[in-house]
């Protein structure tokens, strides 16, 4: 079968690849569809350590072909995820206190396991969210990591109905964090890129202000907007400017989450830290049920991924686009072409 693989030179090569058998508590699925996210460019960089070798992919959907001697959860016709999160160990005390991404000895597919950019995908069935049936795959794959992380983001926010938003970064994940703010959490949202055309979209999407931070001092205009500043901040940006305007435009005891992940460090004043109370905390993708819920709120519509299908061979050029800031939503690998 075809897979995507990434290669010592940084790139990624598609190549003939042989499954192994699957195990008792395992599934094979056969991939539908399979966005492609910021961190697959990261990977792919060897931004987290080199991993040569390995399958790319985790927002893969697509079909269980085969199931193991032990599955009763998950039966052939099903359509499954694979996730970033792909596996915890399931008795430490991440895994059993509902913090499950944070465990130790987390596998994470297309990084530590091989992942969905390829025509199958080995899953275990314990840890493969189905997808409802009335969310379209394409969709879907979008919201298995944009949709899950953004949304497990806002709720680490604690941003209550009402109150003022800032969201940085308006690519894949941050369109996703907009819909979620607005649609499920009602908040106020202020949408922050440096890309005219991914505010435009923004706005669209029913964003109350947009900010393009390469034209405007982003900390004046949030001041201007809200007062004394935005209760919560969620960073989806790549970039270490983008986490110290956040750290500068929650209002006091507001909570800055971060997402993004350049490989850099931020500057955190600590008596803005202690004497203003501000609360800085990462947010790692979403649990499984996490996942669930992201899923639900895309099958009744409150959310609406923006997709485009490209097929395999395409998978350069995706990821240089994506490195050029000229993608706007997601570009999807659709298995079928
Ligand atoms: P993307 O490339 O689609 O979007 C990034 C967006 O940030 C672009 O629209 C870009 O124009 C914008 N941007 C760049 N500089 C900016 C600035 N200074 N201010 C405001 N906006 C700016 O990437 P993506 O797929 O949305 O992923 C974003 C990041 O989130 C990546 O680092 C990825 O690895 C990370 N990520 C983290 C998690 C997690 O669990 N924490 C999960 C998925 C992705
Ligand atoms: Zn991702
Ligand atoms: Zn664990």
């Amino acid at each position: 079968m075809r897979a995507a693989v990434v290669t010592k030179d940084h790139r990624v090569d598609i190549i003939d690849k042989k499954l192994r058998p699957i195990k008792f508590n395992e599934a094979k699925v056969k991939m539908e569809y399979c966005g492609v996210c910021h961190t697959d460019l990261h990977v792919k960089n060897a931004d987290f350590g080199d991993v040569t070798g390995r399958t790319l992919g985790h927002e893969g959907i697509g079909k269980v072909i085969e199931v193991g001697s032990d599955v009763t959860t998950l039966k052939v016709g099903d359509r499954v995820s694979v996730a970033w999160f792909f596996k915890g160990c399931g008795h430490c005390e991440y895994c059993v206190n509902g913090q499950e991404t944070f465990c130790r000895s987390a596998q994470n597919a297309g990084y530590t396991v091989d992942g969905g950019m390829a025509e199958e995908c080995i899953v275990d069935a314990d840890y493969a969210v189905k997808v409802p049936e009335k969310l379209d795959p394409a969709k879907a794959s979008s919201i298995t990591c944009a949709g899950v992380t953004t949304y497990k983001a806002i709720k680490v926010s604690h941003i209550k109905s009402g109150q003022w938003i800032a969201i940085f970064g308006m690519g894949g994940l941050g369109n996703l964090a907009l819909q979620y703010a607005k649609n499920v959490f009602n908040a106020k949202v202020i949408a922050i890129d440096i890309n005219d055309e991914k505010l435009a979209v923004a706005k669209k999407l029913g964003a109350d202000e947009v900010i393009n931070g390469k034209e405007v001092d982003v900390v004046q205009k949030v001041k201007e907007i809200t007062g004394e500043g935005v209760q919560s901040t969620v960073i989806t940006a790549v970039s270490k400017v983008a986490f110290n305007q956040a750290v500068d435009i929650v209002k006091a005891a507001g909570r800055v989450v971060a997402v993004g992940l350049p490989t850099d460090t931020m500057d955190l004043s600590i008596p803005r830290l202690v004497l203003d109370g501000i609360e800085v905390v990462g947010s790692l993708v979403g649990t499984r049920e996490d996942l669930r819920e992201a899923f639900e709120f895309g099958a009744q519509g409150a959310v609406d991924p923006i997709v485009a299908l490209r097929p395999l061979e395409d998978i350069n050029d995706i990821l240089e686009e994506m490195e050029q800031g000229k993608i706007t939503g997601r570009m999807v690998i659709d298995f079928s072409k």
